[in-house]
């Protein structure tokens, strides 16, 4: 499979001078960068189409412009800063990983750890009990793998039939059941995910194998990363979003996985990051109960700086989950470049009319 390249403002030239100009201007307003994987496979493999695992020689072209050009620090560092307890060099930036992959510690962290990034690592704590690989990408595994070139499902008054006979109708394919299982509760999902999984007639130990990628962080993992100078924090216990859930779920979610990290690492669990992260999945309750349950800091998905202000349980990040992710792309993000742009044209041409 290729990934198209994406044509943008980001790469015309004179954007790297303009992200220069930007980068100084927004000096004093953090960034917080949000991964998930990091994979020594090149683009290209079905198991990866989404570009979830950045390939490792693009992250690592992406770490050493942190360090040639920005103050990389911990996100806790940037919390005390919002709460006034800590001072920021300028051009702060902190480095996140969501989800709990082990290839974070096998490919990420020894470049973090060369080039002297801080970084945290939020964990599903059941993938990681379990040793279970989520079920997002159990679907995506056994596409990838199954011999069929065709899927056919009977749920009740709606049968599915799907070409899966190249990588292209897998993916369309891949896309299609996890909108399915996403409409599906909690509880029934699941026994969903079961039923696609043998539909396509792939066992469990292929399924396993199809991907090594898609291996959970162990414990014993979490105490490693530590051990290198990672903090780990938690992004739930079976990855619900929060404000889907009752008061007493969320309050589970919370707890058990603080409990299960803080045992496994031996040290406090003080971070939390909200599984999506988008408007909509944390709000006000939701920042309640991660404060009451011990946490000092959550993050979300939501693509901005983090300015003085802003409340520590909220704090924004901007999610790098593409190898369609240029260079210029993503210098641009971190300078603050394209909010720079809008406002130099509001400037010029006035504010939208609303
Ligand atoms: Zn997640």
């Amino acid at each position: 499979m290729k990934y198209p390249v994406k044509s943008s403002l980001y790469s015309v030239p004179g954007s790297a001078v303009l992200s220069r100009i930007a980068a100084h201007a927004n000096r004093g307003t953090p960034v917080v960068l949000a991964f998930h994987g990091v994979t020594g496979d090149p683009p290209g493999n079905l198991c990866n189409y989404e570009g979830k695992h950045l390939h490792l020689p693009l992250f690592a072209r992406f770490m050493e412009h942190l360090r040639e050009r920005y103050a990389p620090v911990s996100l806790s560092r940037i919390a005390r800063w919002l709460e006034g307890r800590a001072v920021l060099p300028e051009r702060a930036v902190a480095v996140t990983f969501d989800d709990g992959y082990r290839n974070v510690l096998t490919n990420a962290v020894p470049v973090l750890n060369a080039l002297e990034i801080p970084g945290s690592v939020y964990v599903v704590s059941d993938f990681v009990k379990e040793g279970e690989m989520v079920w997002t990408d159990a679907i995506v595994s056994a596409l990838s793998v199954t011999k069929k070139d065709r899927f056919r499902l009977e749920l009740p008054g709606r049968p599915i039939d799907l070409p899966i006979g190249n990588d292209t109708q897998k993916a369309a394919a891949d896309t299609e059941l996890k909108a399915l299982c996403k409409s599906f509760a909690d509880s029934e999902r699941m026994g969903l995910v079961s039923k696609i999984v043998s539909a396509l007639g792939v066992s469990d130990g292929e399924l396993a194998g199809a991907w090594r990628d898609h291996d959970p962080l162990t414990p014993a993992d979490l105490r490693t990363l530590v051990e290198r100078g990672i903090e780990v924090g938690s992004h739930t216990a079976g990855h619900k979003i929060l404000t889907r859930c009752t008061p007493e779920e969320t309050r589970r979610e919370l707890e058990e996985s603080k409990r299960f990290v803080e045992s496994a690492t031996g040290k406090r669990c003080d971070e939390f990051s909200y599984p999506n992260g988008g408007w909509g999945d944390f709000d006000a309750r939701t920042g309640k109960a991660v404060r009451k349950a011990g946490y000092r800091l959550a993050s979300t998905a939501i693509p901005m700086r983090v300015r003085r202000g802003h409340d520590p349980y909220e704090i924004p990040r901007y999610t790098i989950a593409h190898n369609r992710t240029t260079m210029a792309e993503f210098a641009a993000k971190l300078s603050g470049y394209p909010g720079y742009l809008r406002a130099i044209k509001r400037k010029i041409v006035g504010p939208r009319e609303p």
